[in-house]
């Protein structure tokens, strides 16, 4: 039988009813004659919680029992999905990831996948079973431990079961109906894609637009997995949704294809350090050590031999980089005057293939800002993207004026 994965994100989960809406659309894809693996997200709302206890408990916690508590949420609804379907006469069973075993690195909180081995779920699959429910975000590591893949990690879970099964597609239902210009949420004027590469979809993913995690789009793409995304509230139809796939698919795009937004970016700034060969290292490595993912960095113009060093991390780790940085101060390996954390910053984005062929993009964005009275702290770019960092408070206008400025409302 071809094999179809279906994955369900927290909002199409969020009540007993939209878990029967979710199992109707199983339902018509059994009747196709397709063998179905359905990934299921937690409740929506339910892993923020599950977090929020954890950081009450234990602000610094240790990230395995943080895994054990934020995976529990993807266990209840994959138990009440199958549940939906056996009501429906639907022969299911719900596969929390120890049980498949989904089998990932130990980095708990970020752990990547390496091997689902699929020969439990096609026994049952030939004893007659029509859907494998599987809880997604998690696993288990080497050492046994539960793990989990990151925040919106089931898009992860989702992709990499289409490649381990060679699934004919992997469909991912969503509470908006595709990828759109930017966030719908926030410019009325987004466009839905028909079709987006996996190249701009990576860099949107991985530069604030969560729509799908980074990672996934990073499977699809080595594996070639046919990726859709589509909205559990629409009628079904067959063209419904957003293609991610290879560029060549795609006849014709902007030159700058959509505007991503990050609000969970932190600029952090180390006041007087030494400018001297070595320095980037001494403070780079605790950082990297300590499981801080750096993004942009600045080196200030050096005086007297001092120079300040600024760079953006997630909001949610400034307090592990302070005590990675004060650690190395203490112990004598760097020296700073003072260590300056704003989390009140935003970072915008500008991506599109287009690019590459065509120069200033930049210069119409820092003139579209500027025009707006809003100042840019730190500046990244690389062949497909622009990243500025600004005022949190800016954020929302900056979208919607660069939205306006490459005319994203409209099709090329
Ligand atoms: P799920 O719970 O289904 O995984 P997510 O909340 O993780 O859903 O992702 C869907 C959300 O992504 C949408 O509600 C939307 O606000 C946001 N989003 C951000 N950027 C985009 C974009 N370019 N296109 C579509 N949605 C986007
Ligand atoms: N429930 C997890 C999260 O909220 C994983 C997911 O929904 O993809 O991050
Ligand atoms: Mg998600």
């Amino acid at each position: 039988m071809p094999v179809l994965v279906m994955k369900f994100g927290g909002t199409s989960v969020a009540t007993l009813d939209r878990i029967k809406r979710a199992a109707k659309r199983v339902a018509l894809e059994v009747a196709k004659g397709y063998d179905v693996i359905v990934i299921v997200s937690a409740m929506s709302g339910k892993t923020n919680e599950l977090v929020g206890w954890v950081n009450e408990t234990s602000p610094l916690y240790d990230a395995r029992e943080y895994d054990a508590v934020v995976s529990s949420g993807e266990n209840v609804t994959a138990g009440l999905m199958a549940l939906t379907l056996q009501e429906m006469d639907i022969p299911a069973r719900s596969w929390q990831g120890w049980q498949v075993p989904l089998i990932t690195t130990s980095a708990h909180a970020a752990a990547r996948i390496e091997d689902i081995p699929n020969e439990n779920i096609n026994a049952k699959f030939a004893e007659g079973m029509k859907v494998a429910v599987v809880a997604g975000f998690q696993g288990i590591s080497k050492e046994g431990r539960i793990t989990t893949l990151g925040r919106g990690g089931s898009d992860t879970t989702a992709v990499a079961f289409a490649a381990a099964f060679d699934a004919e597609r992997c469909d991912i239902y969503t509470d908006v109906d595709g990828v759109y210009t930017t966030d719908p949420r926030i410019s009325e004027k987004a466009r839905k894609l028909d079709k987006i590469s996996f190249e701009e979809m990576l860099e949107l993913a991985s530069l604030g637009a969560k729509v799908l995690q980074t990672r996934s789009v990073e499977l699809a793409m080595r594996y070639k997995v046919k990726l859709r995304v589509l909205s559990s509230f629409e009628e079904p139809s067959d063209n419904a949704g957003t293609l991610v796939c290879a560029e060549e698919e795609i006849m014709e795009s902007n030159v700058v294809s959509g505007i991503a937004y990050s609000r969970d970016e932190a600029k952090m700034t180390l006041v007087s350090v030494e400018d001297r060969p070595g320095i980037a290292a001494a403070i780079f490595g605790p950082l990297s050590d300590a499981g801080v993912n750096v993004d942009m960095i600045i080196q200030n113009i050096g005086e007297d031999g001092l120079t300040d060093m600024t760079f953006s991390c997630p909001t949610d780790q400034v307090l592990r980089a302070q005590k990675a940085l004060n650690a190395t101060k203490d112990s004598g390996a760097l020296k700073f005057e003072e260590l300056i954390a704003d989390t009140n910053v935003a970072k915008i984005s500008a991506v599109g293939i287009g690019m590459r062929s065509q120069s200033g993009v930049a210069a119409k964005m820092f003139k579209t800002l500027s025009d707006e009275g809003i100042n840019i702290k730190v500046i990244a770019t690389s062949e497909i993207k622009i990243s500025v960092l600004i005022d949190r408070k800016y954020m929302e206008l900056a979208v919607q004026a660069l939205h306006d400025a490459f005319e994203l409302e409209k099709a090329s």
